[in-house]
């Protein structure tokens, strides 16, 4: 099996590289190298079954041969990135999943999206469940993320109904773990990073508002369980533990036994005040739920942190 997977150099990229290598696919990995990194891969490069591309998918696609899934994993993720690149968010989400959707149909490949949460918005709903259509300033700092992966969503699922494009969308929560970026802004590398170098920890607002997090692996076996199945309607991955800010912040101090104090900072504009899935669906079709707790995943993070 040949699969291309676009974004494969980032974080979560290239934690799927490495299990579908060690599954024995084919990897073709295309990345720009915009928030990822080459060393991400770095380690997989002298492998026969893996090849990496230097491109920016919001251009058009060639990859010869023949392909039997796309990964969209491509798109800044973390809000600091993606008010960094607001135009680009928005161009790579719309543009570039047209592109990988090209690509999957002239090969007749399984079309698989990285969706997020964040197409809930600031959600009236908790737990999240996937009928439920959200609540999203279409121009607020956060639309250029929000609305790029709605528009995703969008052309997939016509891809799916016009062309007859297999489809898998996956919306995905909150996920953490080795080889986040120290200095992407997300909470969990940011939180860590100040604790361990003794430094405050930067609560934005009063850290009443809630995240659950999902350690790396369990999303990539979630991812490989989509794929596997039929599923074309779009399936929430994520940790169902939800847990506020301010208590996360105690958690990580605790952790790594450091002095850091926690000071406050001004809440992000349309930061969403809780996130929680409703796996259900997750549970009952692909048989999949999370099975690292926040406990073990931190302190592998905290470690790998650590190492540097
Ligand atoms: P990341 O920033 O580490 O990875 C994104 C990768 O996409 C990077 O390697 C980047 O260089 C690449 N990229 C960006 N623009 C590109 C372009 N135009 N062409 C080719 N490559 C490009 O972020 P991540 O956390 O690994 O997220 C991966 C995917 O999962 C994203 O699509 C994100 O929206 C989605 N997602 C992640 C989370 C999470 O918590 N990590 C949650 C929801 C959704
Ligand atoms: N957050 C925080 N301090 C930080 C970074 C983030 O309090 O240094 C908060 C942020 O306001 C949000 C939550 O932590 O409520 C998760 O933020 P993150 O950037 O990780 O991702 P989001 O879930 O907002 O996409």
């Amino acid at each position: 099996m040949r699969i291309v997977i676009m974004g494969g150099a980032g974080f979560v990229g290239s934690h799927l590289c490495d299990r579908l290598i060690a599954d024995r696919f084919e990897v073709v990995c295309v990345d720009s190298l915009l928030t990822g990194k080459a060393e991400n891969v770095r380690h997989l490069l002298d492998r026969p079954s893996f090849t990496f591309v230097k491109g920016d998918i919001t251009e058009p696609i060639e990859i010869p041969g023949p392909v039997d899934y796309v990964l969209n994993f491509a798109s800044p993720a973390s809000p600091m990135d993606y008010a960094r690149h607001p135009i680009h968010t928005l161009k790579v989400g719309a543009l570039g999943t047209y592109h990988a959707l090209g690509l999957s149909q002239a090969k007749g490949a399984v079309f698989v999206l990285a969706s997020t949460s964040e197409i809930y918005g600031d959600p009236e709903v908790s737990p999240q469940p996937e009928s439920y259509w959200g609540h999203v300033n279409p121009i607020g700092p956060r639309s250029v993320y929000d609305e790029a992966k709605r528009f995703a969503e969008a052309i997939s699922a016509a891809y799916h109904r016009q062309n007859g494009v297999d489809i898998r969308i996956a919306r995905i929560f909150n996920t953490y773990g080795p080889r986040m970026r120290a200095d992407d802004g997300r909470v969990v590398p940011a939180f860590i990073n100040q604790a361990l170098r003794g430094e405050p920890l930067t609560v934005f607002g009063d850290g009443s508002q809630t995240r659950s997090y999902c350690y790396v692996s369990d999303l990539v076996e979630g991812i490989l369980a989509l794929l596997s199945s039929s599923e074309t309607d779009p399936v929430n991955i994520g940790n169902p533990r939800e847990i506020s800010v301010l208590e996360f912040a105690k958690m990580i101090i605790s952790m790594t036994e450091s002095s850091s104090a926690i000071e406050y900072h001004d809440l992000p504009v349309d930061d969403p005040k809780v996130r929680v899935p409703d796996i259900s669906r997750a549970k009952s079709l692909l048989h999949w739920e999370p099975q690292v707790d926040l406990e073990e995943g931190l302190r592998r993070t905290i470690q790998w942190f650590r190492d540097g």
